[in-house]
């Protein structure tokens, strides 16, 4: 039988809980979900502080602590290429077959409809606190950044003290201008 495969694609800069919930709302529609882990080869940059691998550590121990069967998921890094015209192609050559692209970021849907995809909208949750930009900047401000991520994610950062890169590339990226 075969088993129909959607793909979500994100910085992930970091895992949050909106990308878990938009995870979990995927698997309710198809068999088996791809994410993709974007922008792969930046890391140590104010709007990308963490290494692809970081990342997709906070997102399988994620998975875990949401009970989510690993035969239903693959996490794939991706780096970014300069040609927006074949990018659906590039990340056609990564990744398993698929025939659902799920997102909300308007180039990544034109690039795929272009192709002849099917692409969903998925529900935003709560994307006022939601957002990278948002547990970034909390993280910063001394803020409660922990409620808006995994526990996986906040573990990883604390791992790896990423509250103190952010804060050190947060000056330096001040210090360039
Ligand atoms: P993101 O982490 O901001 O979001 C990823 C997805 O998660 C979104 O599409 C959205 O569906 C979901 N999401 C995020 N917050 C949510 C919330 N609160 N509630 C529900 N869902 C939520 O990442 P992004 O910027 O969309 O990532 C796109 C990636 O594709 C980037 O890495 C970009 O560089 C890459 N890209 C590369 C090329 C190229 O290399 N030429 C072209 C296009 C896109």
């Amino acid at each position: 039988m075969n088993r129909t495969r959607g793909i979500l694609i994100g910085r992930m800069q970091p895992v949050h809980n909106g990308h878990m919930q938009v995870i979990k709302k995927i698997l309710d529609e198809v068999d088996e979900i791809i994410i993709g882990i974007g922008s792969a080869q930046l890391s140590h940059e104010a709007k990308d502080p963490f290494t692809a691998g970081e990342r997709l550590v906070m997102m399988s121990q994620a998975l875990a602590e949401e009970g989510i069967d690993s035969s239903k998921y693959y996490i794939i890094p991706m780096q970014d290429i300069n040609f927006n015209a074949v990018w659906v192609s590039h990340v056609k050559m990564l990744t398993p077959p698929f025939s659902i692209v799920y997102s909300g970021n308007s180039l990544v849907k034109q690039l795929f409809s272009e192709e002849g995809f099917e692409v969903r909208q998925p529900p935003l949750y709560d994307r006022l606190h939601l957002s990278g930009t948002e547990v970034r900047r909390r993280i910063l401000e001394d803020e409660n950044w922990q409620e808006l991520v995994p526990k996986a994610t906040a573990d990883v950062i604390n791992e790896i003290n990423g509250i103190e890169r952010i804060k050190n590339l947060s000056i330096k990226e001040i210090s360039d201008i």
